[in-house]
Protein backbone atom coordinates (compact mmCIF):
# COMPACT_ATOMS: atom_id res chain seq x y z
CA UNK A 1 0.00 0.00 0.00
CA UNK A 2 1.37 3.04 -0.73
CA UNK A 3 2.01 5.79 2.50
CA UNK A 4 1.95 9.47 1.66
CA UNK A 5 5.00 10.94 3.14
CA UNK A 6 4.64 13.41 5.55
CA UNK A 7 4.05 17.67 4.78
CA UNK A 8 8.20 17.82 7.23
CA UNK A 9 9.21 15.04 5.14
CA UNK A 10 8.68 17.08 1.96
CA UNK A 11 9.88 20.10 3.03
CA UNK A 12 12.94 18.44 4.45
CA UNK A 13 13.73 16.91 0.55
CA UNK A 14 13.09 20.12 -0.71
CA UNK A 15 15.34 21.96 1.31
CA UNK A 16 18.18 19.34 0.45
CA UNK A 17 17.52 19.54 -3.01
CA UNK A 18 18.18 23.36 -2.76
CA UNK A 19 21.27 23.09 -1.22
CA UNK A 20 22.98 19.71 -3.32
CA UNK A 21 22.26 20.62 -6.33
CA UNK A 22 24.20 24.55 -5.57
CA UNK A 23 26.68 22.37 -4.26
CA UNK A 24 27.07 19.76 -7.10
CA UNK A 25 27.17 22.43 -9.83
CA UNK A 26 29.70 24.22 -7.73
CA UNK A 27 32.31 21.12 -6.91
CA UNK A 28 31.69 20.43 -10.93
CA UNK A 29 32.72 23.94 -11.95
CA UNK A 30 35.41 23.87 -9.78
CA UNK A 31 36.99 20.45 -10.99
CA UNK A 32 36.61 21.46 -14.60
CA UNK A 33 38.24 24.89 -13.96
CA UNK A 34 41.08 23.15 -12.13
CA UNK A 35 41.36 20.77 -15.21
CA UNK A 36 41.70 23.63 -17.33
CA UNK A 37 43.85 25.18 -15.56
CA UNK A 38 46.30 22.15 -14.50
CA UNK A 39 45.77 20.62 -18.64
CA UNK A 40 46.84 23.96 -20.06
CA UNK A 41 50.04 23.79 -20.35
CA UNK A 42 50.78 20.05 -18.99
CA UNK A 43 50.26 18.77 -22.87
CA UNK A 44 52.81 21.18 -23.87
CA UNK A 45 56.48 20.82 -23.90
CA UNK A 46 59.25 24.12 -24.16
CA UNK A 47 62.07 22.54 -26.32
CA UNK A 48 64.93 25.18 -25.96
CA UNK A 49 67.56 25.22 -28.94
CA UNK A 50 70.86 27.03 -28.26
CA UNK A 51 74.57 27.19 -29.92
CA UNK A 52 77.38 28.18 -28.47
CA UNK A 53 78.45 29.15 -25.19
CA UNK A 54 81.92 30.84 -24.19
CA UNK A 55 83.69 32.19 -21.02
CA UNK A 56 82.62 35.74 -20.42
CA UNK A 57 86.01 37.34 -21.64
CA UNK A 58 86.11 35.57 -24.80
CA UNK A 59 82.70 36.64 -25.34
CA UNK A 60 83.81 40.27 -24.74
CA UNK A 61 86.88 39.90 -26.87
CA UNK A 62 85.91 37.95 -29.89
CA UNK A 63 81.65 37.82 -30.06
CA UNK A 64 80.31 40.73 -28.56
CA UNK A 65 77.81 40.84 -31.56
CA UNK A 66 77.46 37.46 -32.18
CA UNK A 67 74.24 36.34 -31.42
CA UNK A 68 74.62 32.70 -31.43
CA UNK A 69 77.79 32.91 -28.80
CA UNK A 70 76.47 33.53 -25.47
CA UNK A 71 78.32 34.03 -22.92
CA UNK A 72 78.68 31.23 -19.79
CA UNK A 73 77.65 33.72 -17.17
CA UNK A 74 74.01 33.95 -18.60
CA UNK A 75 73.46 30.37 -19.59
CA UNK A 76 74.50 29.75 -15.97
CA UNK A 77 71.69 32.53 -15.08
CA UNK A 78 69.52 30.81 -17.50
CA UNK A 79 70.01 26.72 -15.90
CA UNK A 80 69.53 28.80 -12.11
CA UNK A 81 66.55 30.11 -13.01
CA UNK A 82 65.16 26.74 -14.49
CA UNK A 83 66.32 25.39 -11.38
CA UNK A 84 65.15 27.82 -8.59
CA UNK A 85 61.64 27.26 -10.63
CA UNK A 86 61.97 23.67 -10.05
CA UNK A 87 62.16 22.26 -13.66
CA UNK A 88 63.48 19.04 -14.63
CA UNK A 89 65.48 18.31 -17.78
CA UNK A 90 64.22 15.26 -20.32
CA UNK A 91 66.54 13.26 -22.54
CA UNK A 92 65.56 13.30 -25.98
CA UNK A 93 64.42 9.23 -25.08
CA UNK A 94 62.02 10.69 -22.60
CA UNK A 95 60.76 13.14 -24.93
CA UNK A 96 60.30 10.34 -27.46
CA UNK A 97 58.41 8.42 -25.01
CA UNK A 98 55.98 11.70 -23.75
CA UNK A 99 55.26 11.73 -27.34
CA UNK A 100 54.38 8.15 -27.97
CA UNK A 101 51.93 8.71 -25.22
CA UNK A 102 54.22 6.68 -22.91
CA UNK A 103 55.68 8.52 -20.51
CA UNK A 104 53.32 11.57 -18.06
CA UNK A 105 54.48 14.94 -18.33
CA UNK A 106 55.46 16.67 -14.80
CA UNK A 107 54.28 20.15 -14.60
CA UNK A 108 57.45 21.72 -15.29
CA UNK A 109 59.80 20.07 -17.57
CA UNK A 110 61.78 21.44 -20.54
CA UNK A 111 64.53 20.55 -23.05
CA UNK A 112 67.74 21.89 -23.67
CA UNK A 113 69.37 21.56 -27.18
CA UNK A 114 72.52 22.68 -28.48
CA UNK A 115 73.24 23.21 -32.27
CA UNK A 116 76.06 22.32 -34.38
CA UNK A 117 78.74 20.62 -31.63
CA UNK A 118 80.85 23.57 -30.30
CA UNK A 119 82.90 21.83 -27.71
CA UNK A 120 81.71 24.14 -25.57
CA UNK A 121 78.94 21.50 -24.79
CA UNK A 122 81.93 19.65 -23.16
CA UNK A 123 84.32 22.29 -21.86
CA UNK A 124 81.28 24.52 -19.90
CA UNK A 125 78.29 23.41 -20.69
CA UNK A 126 78.10 19.78 -19.56
CA UNK A 127 79.70 21.01 -16.38
CA UNK A 128 77.04 23.51 -15.87
CA UNK A 129 74.60 20.94 -16.07
CA UNK A 130 75.64 18.19 -13.88
CA UNK A 131 76.03 20.94 -11.77
CA UNK A 132 71.87 21.52 -11.45
CA UNK A 133 71.98 17.53 -12.27
CA UNK A 134 70.15 18.26 -15.58
CA UNK A 135 70.76 16.12 -19.05
CA UNK A 136 70.93 18.23 -22.58
CA UNK A 137 71.27 17.43 -26.24
CA UNK A 138 73.85 18.73 -28.74
CA UNK A 139 73.15 18.11 -32.66
CA UNK A 140 76.63 17.42 -34.17
CA UNK A 141 77.30 18.07 -38.05
CA UNK A 142 78.89 15.32 -38.83
CA UNK A 143 82.02 16.73 -41.41
CA UNK A 144 82.68 19.03 -38.89
CA UNK A 145 83.22 16.24 -36.16
CA UNK A 146 84.93 14.70 -38.70
CA UNK A 147 87.76 17.53 -39.01
CA UNK A 148 87.71 18.60 -35.62
CA UNK A 149 91.10 18.46 -33.53
CA UNK A 150 92.62 19.48 -30.57
CA UNK A 151 92.77 23.16 -31.44
CA UNK A 152 89.19 22.74 -33.14
CA UNK A 153 85.88 24.87 -31.98
CA UNK A 154 84.27 21.71 -33.14
CA UNK A 155 83.91 18.87 -30.98
CA UNK A 156 85.62 15.38 -31.92
CA UNK A 157 85.03 11.94 -32.16
CA UNK A 158 86.79 11.45 -29.17
CA UNK A 159 84.85 13.84 -27.60
CA UNK A 160 81.04 12.21 -28.22
CA UNK A 161 82.13 9.17 -25.81
CA UNK A 162 81.29 11.21 -22.68
CA UNK A 163 77.24 11.08 -22.92
CA UNK A 164 76.62 11.25 -19.50
CA UNK A 165 75.24 14.60 -19.29
CA UNK A 166 75.37 15.96 -22.38
CA UNK A 167 74.09 13.37 -25.70
CA UNK A 168 75.14 13.60 -29.12
CA UNK A 169 72.64 13.01 -31.95
CA UNK A 170 72.42 14.33 -36.08
CA UNK A 171 72.58 18.03 -37.35
CA UNK A 172 73.06 15.96 -40.51
CA UNK A 173 76.95 15.22 -41.91
CA UNK A 174 76.93 17.87 -44.41
CA UNK A 175 73.84 19.77 -45.06
CA UNK A 176 74.51 22.37 -42.92
CA UNK A 177 74.79 24.98 -45.53
CA UNK A 178 72.79 27.32 -47.77
CA UNK A 179 74.16 29.96 -50.43
CA UNK A 180 71.83 31.97 -52.58
CA UNK A 181 68.85 31.41 -50.17
CA UNK A 182 68.99 27.90 -51.27
CA UNK A 183 69.69 25.21 -48.25
CA UNK A 184 71.80 22.31 -48.92
CA UNK A 185 68.60 20.06 -47.95
CA UNK A 186 66.89 21.37 -50.89
CA UNK A 187 69.39 21.13 -53.32
CA UNK A 188 70.35 17.38 -51.91
CA UNK A 189 68.46 14.43 -54.47
CA UNK A 190 66.78 11.63 -52.45
CA UNK A 191 69.96 9.38 -52.71
CA UNK A 192 72.34 12.46 -51.23
CA UNK A 193 70.15 12.74 -48.47
CA UNK A 194 70.05 8.79 -47.76
CA UNK A 195 74.19 8.81 -48.36
CA UNK A 196 74.16 12.00 -45.51
CA UNK A 197 72.19 10.00 -43.36
CA UNK A 198 74.11 6.50 -43.36
CA UNK A 199 77.57 8.93 -43.32
CA UNK A 200 76.16 10.57 -40.21
CA UNK A 201 75.64 7.22 -39.06
CA UNK A 202 79.60 6.48 -38.66
CA UNK A 203 79.73 9.59 -36.40
CA UNK A 204 76.67 9.44 -34.48
CA UNK A 205 73.81 8.27 -33.44
CA UNK A 206 70.98 9.39 -35.80
CA UNK A 207 67.75 8.37 -33.64
CA UNK A 208 67.14 12.05 -33.24
CA UNK A 209 67.86 14.76 -35.58
CA UNK A 210 67.56 18.37 -35.95
CA UNK A 211 67.31 20.02 -39.15
CA UNK A 212 69.92 22.71 -40.42
CA UNK A 213 68.89 26.11 -39.18
CA UNK A 214 65.80 24.15 -39.03
CA UNK A 215 64.80 23.95 -42.76
CA UNK A 216 63.20 21.12 -43.88
CA UNK A 217 61.18 19.70 -46.67
CA UNK A 218 59.16 16.21 -47.46
CA UNK A 219 62.09 14.49 -48.90
CA UNK A 220 64.12 14.41 -45.81
CA UNK A 221 61.06 13.50 -43.53
CA UNK A 222 60.68 10.41 -45.70
CA UNK A 223 64.61 9.99 -45.90
CA UNK A 224 64.14 10.38 -41.86
CA UNK A 225 61.20 7.84 -41.99
CA UNK A 226 62.22 5.39 -43.38
CA UNK A 227 65.80 5.30 -41.26
CA UNK A 228 63.27 4.50 -38.33
CA UNK A 229 64.48 7.99 -36.90
CA UNK A 230 62.24 8.71 -33.56
CA UNK A 231 62.12 12.19 -33.43
CA UNK A 232 63.59 15.48 -36.00
CA UNK A 233 63.66 19.45 -35.09
CA UNK A 234 62.90 22.78 -36.52
CA UNK A 235 64.28 26.17 -35.40
CA UNK A 236 62.84 29.54 -34.83
CA UNK A 237 58.83 28.54 -34.22
CA UNK A 238 58.78 29.78 -30.84
CA UNK A 239 56.28 27.63 -29.86
CA UNK A 240 56.24 24.46 -27.29
CA UNK A 241 55.58 21.36 -28.44
CA UNK A 242 52.77 19.39 -28.35
CA UNK A 243 51.69 15.68 -28.70
CA UNK A 244 49.79 16.41 -31.84
CA UNK A 245 52.95 17.71 -33.51
CA UNK A 246 54.30 16.04 -36.61
CA UNK A 247 57.21 13.87 -34.79
CA UNK A 248 59.67 14.86 -37.48
CA UNK A 249 58.80 18.88 -37.12
CA UNK A 250 59.08 19.58 -33.52
CA UNK A 251 59.08 23.35 -32.93
CA UNK A 252 61.82 24.62 -30.52
CA UNK A 253 62.36 28.13 -29.08
CA UNK A 254 65.20 30.15 -30.46
CA UNK A 255 67.59 30.82 -27.36
CA UNK A 256 70.25 33.55 -27.92
CA UNK A 257 72.20 36.11 -26.83
CA UNK A 258 70.03 38.98 -27.29
CA UNK A 259 67.04 36.50 -25.80
CA UNK A 260 66.63 38.30 -22.44
CA UNK A 261 65.93 36.23 -18.94
CA UNK A 262 61.93 37.81 -19.43
CA UNK A 263 61.65 36.38 -22.88
CA UNK A 264 62.91 33.20 -21.50
CA UNK A 265 60.56 32.87 -19.28
CA UNK A 266 57.57 33.98 -21.27
CA UNK A 267 58.65 30.99 -23.39
CA UNK A 268 58.54 28.59 -20.53
CA UNK A 269 55.31 30.01 -19.58
CA UNK A 270 53.33 30.36 -22.56
CA UNK A 271 50.49 28.26 -23.80
ZN1 LIG B 1 73.06 24.62 -36.93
Amino acid sequence: MKTIPARKNILDRYRNKRVILPIIISVYLIATLFHICFTRNNDKIAILGFHNVVRDEVKQQEYPYNMWVESESMFRERIAYLYEQGYTTWTMQELYEWKCGKREKPEKVVVLTFDDGYRSSKEIIAPILKEYGYRGTTFVVGSLVKQADEASTYLSKEDLKDQETVEYYSHTYQLHDHDNHEYAVDRASKQQLQKDYEQQLTITDCSFVAYPFGHYNDEIISVLEENSVKLAFGYHENRKASKTDHAFALPRFSVNAYTTMDTMKAMLESD
